[in-house]
């Protein structure tokens, strides 16, 4: 069975003052089955890592296939790992699109996640032209062969479906739509990889979401920041 996953993706939020809402989440996720992840700007992996924490784990967003060197701004996978972070989100379609990552950068950046001992959430995802054009699962599928490394399993990888008409516009995709998508993924990757939903994943649409097959969790955002609304996105899993 794979591993259920309530996954947050704070993006470029946060404070110091912010991470009490990590412990708030800490302490609401406690007695649960799944395995909390929430991910944070690099900024506060550290300090998150000095905080009291029993079950969430931390995450990075995005890091660059080299482990060091001359690339001003970036972040190693090494350098997440030695702030703290156990995870790391490759391909965000954020990142795509801001800063043109290809499906070989992303490959790239998941076999460095790898290299430091992270677990790479790996997101794909369709546009809505590309939707519209009957293309979503040979764009998904394409985007997989570009992008996921030879040597994925699904202790060092996790897949995170996220449409990106879907992403902060608070439309979520029907449960038929991440259904087809899911079975066909779970065809491709096989019976243990945890495969996530993301895209405006909310307390009230995620118990229907859950309720799906191959559906092993949620990859959250905007519902993620605050304790209030995660907690019951993770119970509605458990
Ligand atoms: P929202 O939940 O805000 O739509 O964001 C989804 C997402 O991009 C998570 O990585």
């Amino acid at each position: 069975m794979p591993q259920k996953y309530a996954a947050g993706n704070w993006k470029m939020n946060g404070l110091v003052t912010d991470l009490t809402e990590v412990l708030e989440i800490d302490k609401g996720v406690a007695d649960l089955a799944c395995q909390t992840v929430i991910c944070l700007p690099a900024t506060l992996i550290y300090a998150a890592d000095g905080d009291p924490r029993q079950t969430v784990e931390i995450g990075g967003q995005y890091c660059h296939p080299a482990a060091s060197g001359a690339h001003t701004g970036d972040i190693s996978a090494e350098m997440l790992a030695e702030a703290g972070a156990s995870y790391v989100i490759t391909g965000h379609s954020e990142r795509r699109t801001d800063h043109g990552e290809t499906d070989a950068d992303v490959r790239a950046q998941t076999e460095a996640a790898w290299r430091a001992g992270l677990v790479a959430i790996l997101c794909i995802g369709e546009t809505l032209d590309q939707r519209e054009a009957g293309e979503t699962l040979s764009v998904l599928m394409s985007q997989i062969d570009g992008s996921l490394p030879e040597g994925a399993t699904a202790e060092n990888t996790i897949l995170a479906y996220e449409p990106v008409w879907a992403i902060g516009t608070g439309k979520v995709a029907t449960p038929d739509q991440v259904a087809e998508v899911h079975d066909a993924l779970r065809e491709k990757l096989g019976p243990e990889m945890s495969l996530l939903y993301g895209g405006s994943v909310k307390a009230a649409n995620a118990a229907e979401l859950f309720a799906l097959t191959n559906v092993d969790g949620a990859l959250v955002g905007g519902a993620s920041l605050k304790a209030a609304d995660f907690v019951p996105i993770a119970k509605a899993l458990s």
